[in-house]
């Protein structure tokens, strides 16, 4: 479904990024799995590509930090010298420093505006003109409910998530015309690492409110996200799609 497109995913090397580079490689996209370098995330991000070669596709995996807006414009130089123009745009990179606001430090509002938004600038703004000269693109940008609704102790969370949704949707109004569409996705609660440092006993508050009483999974966005790529959402542009098991009903 996919064959010939170039799909790039930030934050790619584990959670949803992981997730959504393997599903886009099912539909023959070429992948690029962008990481930031601490941690494990290069190695990750090799195993990424690894397990996609082994599907017999291709991918490479590429470092920058994406509220670096100067490592951003290397990381689509790369990309294409590797794989080709960038059609598909997923910006998945994120970060949580939650606290309530009296408590919060600058830095933890400046480190997540950063990530979370300007790295949603960052990487658009290095591959919408090529987007527009080769007359495709699906950009999916992962938000979250928390940008609609707001959670207590997430403010700076939350503003960029918001943001971003805004965003989009003035994205979508400017490039509409020219064949590229803008969407955005707004999971849930996720079982990821992400998710992993809430206390059990808030788990289990959230499940009780959760319409189907589970955590959704990494896959389950991974085959949103790998619609709203293809040509079956051809006529979707400008949405925000929770995908939440009901939470938010
Ligand atoms: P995660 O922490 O497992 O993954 C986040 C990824 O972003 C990691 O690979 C991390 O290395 C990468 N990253 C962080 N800073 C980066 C930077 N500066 N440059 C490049 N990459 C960077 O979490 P996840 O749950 O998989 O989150 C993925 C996205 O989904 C995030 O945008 C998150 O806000 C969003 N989201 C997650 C949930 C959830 O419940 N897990 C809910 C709503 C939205």
């Amino acid at each position: 479904m996919l064959s010939g497109e170039v799909a790039l995913v930030t934050g790619g090397s584990r959670g949803i990024g992981r997730a959504v580079c393997l599903r886009l490689a099912k539909d023959n996209a070429m992948v690029a799995v962008n990481y930031v370098n601490y941690g494990s995330n290069r190695e990750d991000a090799e195993k990424v590509v690894a397990d996609i070669s082994e599907m017999g596709k291709k991918a490479v995996a590429v470092e920058a930090d994406v509220s670096d807006y100067q490592q951003t414009g290397n990381l689509f130089k790369k990309v294409e010298e590797e794989l080709g123009p960038v059609s598909i745009l997923v910006n998945n990179a994120g970060i949580t420093r939650d606290s309530l606001l009296m408590r919060m430090k600058e830095d933890d509002w400046d480190q997540v505006l950063d990530i979370n938004l300007k790295g949603v600038f960052n990487c658009t703004k290095h591959c919408i003109n090529k987007m527009i000269k080769i007359k495709k693109g699906s950009i999916i940008n992962i938000s979250s409910i928390v940008g609609i609704a707001g959670n207590p102790g997430q403010t700076n969370y939350a503003a960029s998530k918001a943001g971003v949704i805004g965003f989009s949707k003035s994205l979508a109004k400017e490039v509409g015309s020219r064949g590229i569409r803008v969407n955005c996705v707004a999971p849930g609660f996720i079982a990821t690492d992400m998710t992993k440092k809430l206390p059990q006993e808030t788990v289990e508050m959230i499940k009780k409110q959760i319409s189907l009483g589970y955590l959704g999974a990494p896959e389950d966005v991974a085959e949103l996200v790998a619609f709203l790529a293809s040509p079956m959402a051809s006529y979707i542009t400008g949405q925000v799609i929770s995908i939440d098991g009901g939470l938010t009903i």
